[in-house]
């Protein structure tokens, strides 16, 4: 065995500790609760059973989550996003810098792309070699690009992005729900075990409070970031560096307003969002933005102002569109998110070479700047701010 294989090995090994232990903890867990507290604790029938009821539901929903967000494969870009053979040759036969970026920027043109790098380039992986659809990320744990990458969750030993970001939200929440309801259950017995020495409480159903109580506050907490990121429509990663579109970077340019960015990612029918079936938006390739009037061959042109350049000038929306676009009524951008809404499709679909994105291209040709509403666009002064709810 080649010793970089044995490394890598041992590197995937490693990386399952942490979830391997989370599993433990859960299990230990159920044994304190079902047979340390419900069989030898608590003297009341009724008791136990309404105890036990709540308890296995929310376990349920618990590990259901955890494991979807654990075995869902990260969502790579599909092979619309590959360099054509003839444009691969030439960039690897390209040692310039310069001449690469044409390149990439000739394959651009035909893609959905919005973002660049800071410096205004293309974001092209090296070593998946795509061009990286726009909030795709590289995993160097992976060890590939990852459609709408969140990041890498050594608890869950799996990235969370386009794929699971539902199903992570979810985890959490149940994993809230989980230590709240041991710990509103256990606190009598854990209160019992320090003024009566003589209960049946015992040490297991102390430590089982204080495991729940920790596990709640910090799960809690990042619950409520991740929520915020929600309404926000954000991942991890644009949270602390804004994505780069032509007119600068923007932190707020994918969202949409609070209900259409909860859409996003746990789709729009009501039924589906408390349970971890697949239900959001879109296909991870494309999303739309707030500055959606930006016609991709623009973003792609030589013109890509630098950040410097756009903080110094910023785009107008209303002169993009040439002042037509007030012609167009609300309903236009209305009607276009309702489309894409009808293109959702589920993750099995993101190998499928270059449809979905292609149809969403489409799409973003179709909100050309003359098509739309100049006022949601962020940099128009005339109007609202943001895109309408
Ligand atoms: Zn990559
Ligand atoms: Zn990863």
């Amino acid at each position: 065995m080649a010793p970089s294989h044995a490394l890598r090995c041992c590197k995937r090994v490693i990386n399952w500790v942490p979830a391997v232990f989370i599993n433990l903890v859960v299990g230990w867990s159920y044994y304190a609760y079902v047979v340390e507290l419900c069989v030898y604790t608590i003297t009341s029938n009724a008791e136990r059973i309404c105890y036990l009821i709540i308890f296995h539901i929310a376990l349920f929903l618990f590990i259901w989550a955890y494991w979807k967000t654990i075995w869902s494969k990260p969502a790579s870009p599909s092979k619309a996003f590959v360099l054509p053979r003839a444009e691969k040759e030439l960039y690897e036969q390209e040692e310039r810098a310069q001449v690469q970026q044409e390149i990439l920027k000739k394959v651009a043109k035909n893609l959905p792309i919005y973002t660049r790098t800071a410096g205004g380039a293309v974001r092209y992986c090296d070593i998946c070699q795509v061009i990286k659809p726009d909030r795709c990320h590289h995993c160097s744990t992976c060890e590939m690009c990852v459609l709408k990458m969140d990041h890498h969750c050594p608890w869950v030993n799996n990235c969370v992005g386009f794929s699971n970001y539902k199903y992570f939200v979810l985890f959490l929440a149940y994993a809230s729900l989980y230590c709240l309801v041991i710990c509103a259950t256990v606190v009598q017995y854990f209160i019992k075990f320090w003024t009566e020495p003589n209960t049946h409480a015992k040490f297991h159903i102390l430590f089982l409070f204080f495991v729940a109580a920790l596990f709640f506050i910090s799960v809690v907490s990042l619950l409520s970031y991740h929520l915020w990121l929600v309404g926000k429509n954000r991942t991890t990663i644009e949270a602390f560096r804004a994505p780069v579109f032509a007119n600068g970077p923007d932190k707020n340019g994918f969202s949409l307003g609070f209900s259409r960015n909860v859409a996003e990612v746990f789709g729009d029918q009501a039924k589906h969002w408390f349970f971890p079936v697949f239900s959001a938006l879109g296909d991870g390739h494309s999303f739309v933005t707030r500055l959606v009037h930006i016609d991709p061959e623009q973003a792609n042109s030589d013109t890509f102002p630098s950040p410097a350049a756009s903080s110094r000038s910023r785009v107008n929306p209303c002169s993009v569109g040439g002042g037509r676009s007030q012609k167009h009524p609300q309903a236009t951008y209305d009607a276009l998110y309702k489309q894409r809404r009808r293109r959702s499709r589920p993750p099995l679909s993101f190998h499928a070479p270059g449809r979905a994105s292609n149809q969403l291209f489409l799409l973003r040709r179709a909100v050309h700047p003359s098509s739309l509403p100049c006022h949601i666009d962020r940099g128009c002064t005339a109007g609202v701010q943001t895109a309408p709810v």
